[in-house]
């Protein structure tokens, strides 16, 4: 058995970030820049109104409540070529232009609309610069906005669609084949027959690969043929960036992955000392034009499938796309009840509850049944406690904890 560390350190040397590409950055969110941004323009690009109300000169309010003349109308999306007069007013909407000779705006709610609209009463004073979004407000032109490595959040994207940067340079999302191995499995909802069970790991898989940021590519069921499986792979190598197997990894005499891959890839077959999971695969398969495509040999065993993506194969795909974050936040957690186990020479990876309390911070308490084919216990997991090899965490002791999902959280 090799530990835990050793085999990401193998997988991880094995996945480098992929070529960047142009992408428009309408398409970016998720994805990583690969180069630097500078604003090309200013944001906002000319002064404008924060409210509906008045734009007016700051010294013909300064006694209010005062009367004055309104001259104008000014909508989002158009101009006004009048020049403001001391003792005028503009009616102005949100993100109108400033009106020229305005140096501040009266909102709506401080004001009443007189003789139809021709007047208005201003019932407060504003000094000179209130409710005027100055240009460059939120960026200035030529200001070096993200440095390369920064992941584009929807907000960011939204930003760079503000400056224009209409194409931007980004490291690609990793195309994922997904497959699943073995000939007891069916999808198609039909009665089960003796032996059969239901097939899960691809679309727990599936998720996964695209929770991580990935495009994930659904490649079925293949049985266990050696035929049809290098078929499939050879495909999946072809189209695709990297793959995604789940079943036949292990010491079984069936395990056709295992032979096959063996003979297409430079494959490395693991013994993990780690529970769930300790059998895995990784290696290197020929890909079009020479490419070469990892290949994640995962468990079938449903939790062990899961806990192994989780350890070994998200952070090499999130590395593929040079995410800043490869790994779940791990936070030093506090088990009130503590978390039983005995020593094995394994670490164990006990799927948890984990929630905020009062004093900030984070208690975690196991789902329950934690055997590797107990897929609906750990599916109540938002957590993986990281215990290592020994008695265990005593009561009231702390564990590392893989922080799973944060949209789980019971606060
Ligand atoms: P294997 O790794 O192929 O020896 O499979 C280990 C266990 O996981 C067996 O009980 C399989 O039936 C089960 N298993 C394998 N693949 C899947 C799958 N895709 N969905 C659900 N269970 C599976
Ligand atoms: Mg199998």
């Amino acid at each position: 058995m090799i530990d835990i560390t050793e085999a990401r350190e193998y997988v991880l040397s094995r996945c480098p970030p992929a070529a960047a590409q142009q992408v428009p950055c309408r398409e970016a969110t998720g994805l990583v820049l690969a180069q630097s941004v500078v604003a090309a323009e200013d944001v906002p690009p000319f002064a404008n109104s924060a409210v509906d109300g008045y734009a007016v000169v700051a010294v013909s309010v300064a006694h209010a409540p005062v009367e004055l003349p309104v001259v104008g109308e000014v909508a989002a999306g158009a101009s006004t070529d009048h020049v403001l007069q001391p003792g005028e007013a503009i009616r102005i909407m949100t993100g109108a232009p400033v009106p020229a000779g305005a140096d501040a705006i009266v909102m709506v709610e401080d004001t009443e609309r007189l003789d139809g609209g021709s007047r208005v009463l201003v019932r407060r004073s504003v000094a000179a610069g209130v409710a005027v979004r100055g240009v460059g407000d939120d960026v200035r032109q030529g200001t070096e906005l993200y440095l390369a490595g920064t992941f584009i959040s929807p907000a960011v994207a939204g930003v760079l669609c503000s400056v224009n940067a209409a194409v931007v340079s980004v490291v690609p999302a990793v195309r994922v084949a997904v497959l699943s191995t073995g000939d007891e499995l069916v999808d198609d909802g039909s009665p089960l027959q003796p032996g059969q069970i239901r097939e899960s790991n691809r679309t727990m898989l599936l998720g996964a690969v695209r929770e991580a940021g990935c495009i994930g590519i659904d490649l079925g069921i293949v049985r266990d043929d050696e035929a049809v499986l290098e078929a499939a792979l050879r495909a999946a190598a072809d189209s695709c960036d990297a793959i995604v197997t789940s079943g036949g990894v292990s010491m079984g005499d069936y395990d056709v992955v295992k032979a096959v891959l063996s003979r297409l890839a430079d494959m490395r077959w693991m013994q993990i000392a780690i529970k769930p999971a300790k059998p895995f695969a990784f290696g290197l398969l020929a890909g079009a034009s020479g490419r070469e495509v990892p290949v994640f040999g995962l468990p079938g065993n449903p939790v062990s499938s899961l806990v192994s993506f989780e350890l070994l194969a998200r952070p090499a795909l999130r590395q593929m796309m040079a995410h800043p974050h490869i790994d779940r936040p791990l936070v030093a957690a506090v088990a009130p009840d503590g978390l039983a186990r005995r020593p094995d020479g394994k670490t164990h990876y006990v799927r948890v509850a984990a929630r905020f309390v009062a004093d900030g911070r984070v208690h975690v308490q196991s789902v329950g049944a934690q055997g590797s084919h107990q897929l609906a216990a750990t599916s109540l997991a938002n957590a993986i406690a990281v215990v290592p090899d020994g008695n265990g965490v005593p009561v009231g002791g702390t564990v590392d904890t893989m922080l799973l999902s944060t949209t789980q959280w019971v606060v």
